[in-house]
């Protein structure tokens, strides 16, 4: 009996050994669909020179299938969307989708598979800061741009509602770290009274369209620059000039509770708290979110 817990307790240190040269012991090994576009990155790579300095987005299908070389095309950029990845397989990913290009700026945006399937939105924010906390270890004041998890058409009322949460905790974690940035894409995908415009989704499949996309890249982008103007290459906290050009807020906003969206120069645009405060990138954006112009500033 003694021999027998002896051999046991051997194969189980074996078996630890052999798990730490890998995942940790009590981290699950990647799935076989992330697995398998990970080696294909990995080929092109060994093939191709990434370039350096890059903007990195990474994420789920909805940075996989996101045209962010056209629309970021300014830049130089890495896409590494995974379809069907989830906000709790990304921390796994860190040491091969993301080290590898020393990114001058990181985009994330996961977490709608993880809410769909009734993940809870603490655990869904502990994923993005555990990837976060990863990432940091090897780029320590790499900025990072969250995006908010996008609502879908059709979802169930409770998961539209975990999604919301899990998006003021992914705004929330956003104000305690200066690296690390949230842009609230999915307010402009919503009517006022909170349904998916129809016409920013293709009808089939519920992914965004070219407009959703293109909707979502605007509004990105001056965030983005931020990023660019903050990130390791440039110096960190020394930001230039026109970095704060660039990155000035949009033109247009509005109140959250309100139906009215002026300059963000009006007296009554400057009284809107920063959680009320919705950006449009477009004056064309802020009508199709169903706003009328302001009379005091005429927007
Ligand atoms: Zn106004």
């Amino acid at each position: 009996m003694v021999g027998h817990i002896a051999w046991i307790s051997r194969l189980l240190c074996t078996l630890l050994l052999a798990a730490s040269e890998g995942p940790g012991p009590d981290e699950p090994t990647i799935p076989r669909q992330i697995e398998e576009q990970i080696r294909i990155f990995e080929a092109w790579d060994r093939e191709n020179t990434p370039p350096a300095g890059a903007v990195l987005f990474v994420g789920d299908d909805d940075v996989d299938r996101w045209p962010t070389r056209v629309y970021f095309a300014q830049h130089a950029v890495i896409n590494r969307g995974l379809a069907g990845a989830s906000a709790a397989v990304l921390p796994r990913c860190v040491e091969r989708l993301v080290t590898p290009y020393a990114p001058r700026v990181i985009a994330y945006a996961a977490g709608g598979r993880d809410v769909a399937e009734g993940r809870d939105p603490q655990a869904v924010c502990g994923d993005v800061a555990a990837f976060i906390k990863r990432v940091r270890v090897v780029t320590p004041r790499v900025p990072i741009v969250l995006l908010a998890i996008k609502p879908t058409p059709g979802s169930r009322a409770e998961h539209e509602s975990s999604r919301r949460r899990t998006n003021e905790l992914l705004a929330a974690m956003s104000e305690r770290d200066a690296a690390l940035y949230f842009v609230d894409t999915s307010i402009v995908l919503l009517d006022p009274q909170g349904r998916c415009i129809a016409s920013l989704y293709n009808a089939e499949s519920g992914w965004l369209n070219e407009t959703g996309y293109r909707l979502w890249s605007l509004l990105l982008a001056p965030t983005l620059h931020r990023g660019l103007q903050t990130g390791p290459e440039t110096g960190g906290a020394t930001a230039s000039p026109t970095g704060a050009a660039v990155s000035s807020d949009f033109e247009y906003v509005a109140s959250k509770s309100s139906k009215t969206f002026h300059k963000s120069t009006c007296s009554a645009a400057r009284r809107i708290t920063e959680a009320n405060l919705l950006r449009f990138p477009s004056r064309e954006a802020a009508v199709r979110g169903g706003r009328k112009p302001c009379k005091l500033c005429n927007p």
